[in-house]
Protein backbone atom coordinates (compact mmCIF):
# COMPACT_ATOMS: atom_id res chain seq x y z
CA UNK A 1 0.00 0.00 0.00
CA UNK A 2 0.91 3.48 -0.28
CA UNK A 3 2.65 2.69 -3.78
CA UNK A 4 1.60 4.36 -7.05
CA UNK A 5 -0.43 1.35 -8.92
CA UNK A 6 -0.89 0.98 -12.62
CA UNK A 7 -3.76 2.03 -14.57
CA UNK A 8 -4.95 -0.77 -16.80
CA UNK A 9 -4.80 -0.17 -20.69
CA UNK A 10 -7.65 -1.16 -22.89
CA UNK A 11 -7.66 -3.91 -23.23
CA UNK A 12 -5.65 -4.80 -20.62
CA UNK A 13 -3.49 -8.30 -19.61
CA UNK A 14 -5.85 -10.08 -17.21
CA UNK A 15 -6.18 -12.60 -15.35
CA UNK A 16 -9.74 -13.91 -15.67
CA UNK A 17 -10.23 -17.26 -15.87
CA UNK A 18 -14.00 -17.47 -15.36
CA UNK A 19 -14.07 -14.47 -18.17
CA UNK A 20 -11.76 -16.00 -20.98
CA UNK A 21 -12.43 -14.33 -24.05
CA UNK A 22 -13.52 -11.47 -23.58
CA UNK A 23 -9.92 -9.55 -22.89
CA UNK A 24 -6.37 -9.96 -24.59
CA UNK A 25 -3.46 -9.82 -26.17
CA UNK A 26 -1.04 -12.04 -28.42
CA UNK A 27 -1.07 -15.41 -27.33
CA UNK A 28 1.86 -17.80 -27.68
CA UNK A 29 2.14 -21.39 -28.25
CA UNK A 30 4.93 -23.47 -27.31
CA UNK A 31 6.41 -26.52 -25.95
CA UNK A 32 7.48 -26.08 -22.76
CA UNK A 33 10.79 -25.09 -22.42
CA UNK A 34 13.76 -26.78 -20.51
CA UNK A 35 14.28 -25.76 -16.77
CA UNK A 36 17.98 -25.36 -16.54
CA UNK A 37 18.83 -25.80 -13.26
CA UNK A 38 15.74 -25.58 -11.39
CA UNK A 39 14.55 -28.66 -10.07
CA UNK A 40 11.11 -30.51 -11.35
CA UNK A 41 7.86 -29.92 -9.33
CA UNK A 42 5.63 -32.54 -9.25
CA UNK A 43 2.18 -31.45 -10.70
CA UNK A 44 0.15 -34.60 -9.67
CA UNK A 45 -1.42 -37.43 -11.54
CA UNK A 46 -2.98 -35.49 -14.97
CA UNK A 47 -6.48 -37.05 -15.20
CA UNK A 48 -6.78 -35.99 -11.03
CA UNK A 49 -5.42 -32.96 -11.68
CA UNK A 50 -7.53 -32.39 -14.86
CA UNK A 51 -10.90 -33.27 -12.73
CA UNK A 52 -10.01 -30.75 -9.91
CA UNK A 53 -9.38 -28.05 -12.38
CA UNK A 54 -12.38 -28.53 -14.48
CA UNK A 55 -14.19 -28.12 -11.11
CA UNK A 56 -12.37 -24.93 -9.90
CA UNK A 57 -13.50 -23.47 -13.70
CA UNK A 58 -17.20 -24.70 -13.05
CA UNK A 59 -16.55 -22.51 -9.42
CA UNK A 60 -17.43 -25.95 -7.44
CA UNK A 61 -14.42 -25.84 -5.66
CA UNK A 62 -11.32 -23.41 -4.95
CA UNK A 63 -7.56 -24.69 -7.06
CA UNK A 64 -5.49 -26.28 -4.85
CA UNK A 65 -2.20 -25.36 -5.95
CA UNK A 66 0.98 -26.74 -4.29
CA UNK A 67 2.92 -22.97 -4.26
CA UNK A 68 4.97 -24.03 -1.55
CA UNK A 69 6.03 -20.00 -1.23
CA UNK A 70 6.14 -19.48 -4.60
CA UNK A 71 4.13 -16.03 -5.17
CA UNK A 72 4.54 -16.22 -9.32
CA UNK A 73 1.86 -14.89 -10.03
CA UNK A 74 0.93 -12.55 -7.18
CA UNK A 75 3.97 -10.45 -8.57
CA UNK A 76 4.04 -10.40 -12.41
CA UNK A 77 2.16 -7.26 -13.51
CA UNK A 78 -1.77 -9.09 -13.41
CA UNK A 79 -4.68 -7.14 -13.61
CA UNK A 80 -6.84 -9.33 -11.38
CA UNK A 81 -10.83 -9.21 -12.41
CA UNK A 82 -13.23 -9.47 -9.82
CA UNK A 83 -17.33 -9.64 -10.47
CA UNK A 84 -19.92 -7.86 -9.14
CA UNK A 85 -20.93 -11.14 -7.32
CA UNK A 86 -17.48 -10.98 -5.30
CA UNK A 87 -19.29 -9.04 -2.28
CA UNK A 88 -17.15 -10.54 0.54
CA UNK A 89 -13.74 -9.95 -1.75
CA UNK A 90 -14.90 -5.93 -2.55
CA UNK A 91 -15.81 -5.49 1.11
CA UNK A 92 -11.65 -6.16 1.51
CA UNK A 93 -9.90 -4.59 -1.22
CA UNK A 94 -9.99 -0.54 -0.90
CA UNK A 95 -11.77 0.91 -3.71
CA UNK A 96 -8.48 3.13 -4.67
CA UNK A 97 -6.97 0.16 -6.08
CA UNK A 98 -9.70 -1.04 -8.35
CA UNK A 99 -10.73 0.13 -11.88
CA UNK A 100 -13.64 -0.76 -13.89
CA UNK A 101 -12.93 -3.25 -16.07
CA UNK A 102 -12.40 -2.31 -19.86
CA UNK A 103 -14.54 -3.84 -21.98
CA UNK A 104 -16.74 -5.28 -19.30
CA UNK A 105 -19.89 -4.76 -18.07
CA UNK A 106 -20.36 -1.64 -15.44
CA UNK A 107 -19.62 -3.05 -12.20
CA UNK A 108 -16.84 -5.80 -13.66
CA UNK A 109 -13.97 -4.36 -11.74
CA UNK A 110 -9.96 -4.97 -11.80
CA UNK A 111 -7.40 -4.86 -9.09
CA UNK A 112 -4.33 -2.92 -10.44
CA UNK A 113 -0.51 -3.63 -9.22
CA UNK A 114 2.33 -1.57 -7.51
CA UNK A 115 5.15 -0.25 -9.68
CA UNK A 116 7.00 -3.52 -8.79
CA UNK A 117 4.23 -5.54 -10.23
CA UNK A 118 3.12 -6.93 -7.50
CA UNK A 119 -0.41 -7.25 -6.03
CA UNK A 120 -0.82 -4.70 -3.45
CA UNK A 121 -2.45 -6.59 -1.27
CA UNK A 122 0.48 -9.18 -0.98
CA UNK A 123 2.01 -8.03 2.23
CA UNK A 124 5.05 -10.02 3.61
CA UNK A 125 5.09 -12.33 0.52
CA UNK A 126 1.50 -13.90 2.08
CA UNK A 127 -1.88 -12.50 0.43
CA UNK A 128 -3.31 -10.15 3.62
CA UNK A 129 -6.58 -11.00 2.50
CA UNK A 130 -6.47 -14.84 1.37
CA UNK A 131 -9.48 -15.89 3.04
CA UNK A 132 -11.70 -13.35 0.82
CA UNK A 133 -9.38 -12.99 -2.32
CA UNK A 134 -11.05 -12.52 -5.51
CA UNK A 135 -12.51 -15.74 -7.37
CA UNK A 136 -9.95 -15.29 -10.07
CA UNK A 137 -7.53 -16.03 -7.42
CA UNK A 138 -9.08 -18.58 -5.99
CA UNK A 139 -8.96 -20.68 -9.61
CA UNK A 140 -6.24 -19.70 -10.59
CA UNK A 141 -3.41 -22.48 -11.34
CA UNK A 142 -0.30 -22.18 -13.46
CA UNK A 143 0.25 -25.73 -14.28
CA UNK A 144 -3.13 -25.27 -17.07
CA UNK A 145 0.16 -23.93 -19.10
CA UNK A 146 1.89 -26.67 -18.48
CA UNK A 147 -0.86 -29.03 -19.38
CA UNK A 148 -1.73 -27.14 -22.88
CA UNK A 149 1.74 -26.73 -23.99
CA UNK A 150 1.43 -22.93 -23.90
CA UNK A 151 4.28 -20.72 -21.99
CA UNK A 152 2.75 -17.72 -20.38
CA UNK A 153 3.27 -14.60 -22.44
CA UNK A 154 5.62 -11.24 -21.45
CA UNK A 155 8.62 -10.91 -20.26
CA UNK A 156 6.54 -9.23 -16.84
CA UNK A 157 5.58 -13.32 -16.30
CA UNK A 158 8.52 -14.39 -16.29
CA UNK A 159 8.53 -15.91 -12.82
CA UNK A 160 4.97 -17.91 -14.06
CA UNK A 161 7.02 -18.96 -16.90
CA UNK A 162 9.60 -20.17 -14.81
CA UNK A 163 7.60 -22.24 -12.43
CA UNK A 164 5.25 -23.60 -15.46
CA UNK A 165 8.49 -25.52 -17.10
CA UNK A 166 9.10 -27.15 -13.99
CA UNK A 167 5.96 -28.70 -13.28
CA UNK A 168 5.86 -32.23 -14.55
CA UNK A 169 2.26 -34.98 -14.42
CA UNK A 170 2.56 -38.38 -13.77
CA UNK A 171 0.81 -40.79 -15.46
CA UNK A 172 -0.51 -43.52 -13.73
CA UNK A 173 -2.54 -45.16 -16.80
CA UNK A 174 -2.65 -44.42 -20.44
CA UNK A 175 -6.31 -42.58 -19.81
CA UNK A 176 -4.34 -39.83 -17.68
CA UNK A 177 -1.42 -39.68 -20.91
CA UNK A 178 -4.23 -39.67 -23.09
CA UNK A 179 -6.16 -36.46 -21.48
CA UNK A 180 -2.79 -34.93 -21.18
CA UNK A 181 -2.28 -35.14 -25.36
CA UNK A 182 -5.88 -34.20 -25.57
CA UNK A 183 -5.70 -30.84 -24.17
CA UNK A 184 -3.11 -29.80 -25.79
CA UNK A 185 -4.11 -30.74 -29.13
CA UNK A 186 -7.43 -28.80 -28.01
CA UNK A 187 -4.52 -26.07 -27.45
CA UNK A 188 -3.40 -26.05 -30.72
CA UNK A 189 -6.70 -26.21 -32.63
CA UNK A 190 -8.11 -23.32 -30.40
CA UNK A 191 -4.99 -20.99 -31.41
CA UNK A 192 -6.52 -20.69 -34.95
CA UNK A 193 -10.26 -20.36 -34.11
CA UNK A 194 -11.00 -17.11 -34.65
CA UNK A 195 -14.35 -17.25 -32.12
CA UNK A 196 -12.05 -17.38 -29.54
CA UNK A 197 -10.32 -14.01 -30.15
CA UNK A 198 -11.06 -11.18 -28.32
CA UNK A 199 -12.38 -8.57 -30.30
CA UNK A 200 -9.59 -6.96 -32.56
CA UNK A 201 -7.35 -9.37 -31.56
CA UNK A 202 -5.16 -11.64 -33.80
CA UNK A 203 -4.31 -14.40 -31.51
CA UNK A 204 -6.25 -15.37 -28.07
CA UNK A 205 -3.95 -14.81 -24.51
CA UNK A 206 -2.05 -18.00 -23.06
CA UNK A 207 -4.17 -17.80 -20.45
CA UNK A 208 -7.13 -18.05 -23.01
CA UNK A 209 -5.68 -20.74 -24.99
CA UNK A 210 -4.87 -23.08 -21.42
CA UNK A 211 -8.05 -22.57 -19.69
CA UNK A 212 -10.05 -22.70 -23.11
CA UNK A 213 -8.12 -26.13 -23.76
CA UNK A 214 -8.43 -27.40 -20.42
CA UNK A 215 -12.43 -26.58 -20.15
CA UNK A 216 -13.06 -28.14 -23.86
CA UNK A 217 -10.80 -30.49 -24.54
CA UNK A 218 -13.41 -33.34 -24.15
CA UNK A 219 -11.99 -35.18 -21.69
CA UNK A 220 -11.98 -34.91 -17.31
CA UNK A 221 -14.59 -36.73 -16.04
CA UNK A 222 -13.95 -39.70 -17.62
CA UNK A 223 -10.91 -39.87 -16.61
CA UNK A 224 -11.78 -38.57 -13.05
CA UNK A 225 -13.18 -42.19 -12.27
CA UNK A 226 -10.48 -44.02 -12.79
S1 LIG B 1 -5.47 -10.81 -3.99
FE1 LIG B 1 -4.04 -12.16 -2.87
S2 LIG B 1 -3.94 -14.08 -4.08
FE2 LIG B 1 -4.82 -12.46 -5.42
S3 LIG B 1 -3.05 -11.59 -6.56
FE3 LIG B 1 -3.38 -10.33 -4.68
S4 LIG B 1 -1.99 -11.23 -3.13
FE4 LIG B 1 -2.21 -12.75 -4.79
Amino acid sequence: MGVEHQVPPDPPDVIAAATVGRVGGDGSLAAPSDPGDEPPLAAGPFGAWLADMQAALRGERDADVPCAGCTACCTSSQFVHIGPDETDTLAHVPVELLFPAPRMPAGDVLLGYDTRGHCPLLVDGRCSIYEHRPRTCRTYDCRVFAAAGVEPEGETKEAVARRVRRWRFSYPTDADREAHEAVKVAAARLRSRPDVRPEGATAPTATQLAVLAVKRSGVGRKVEGH
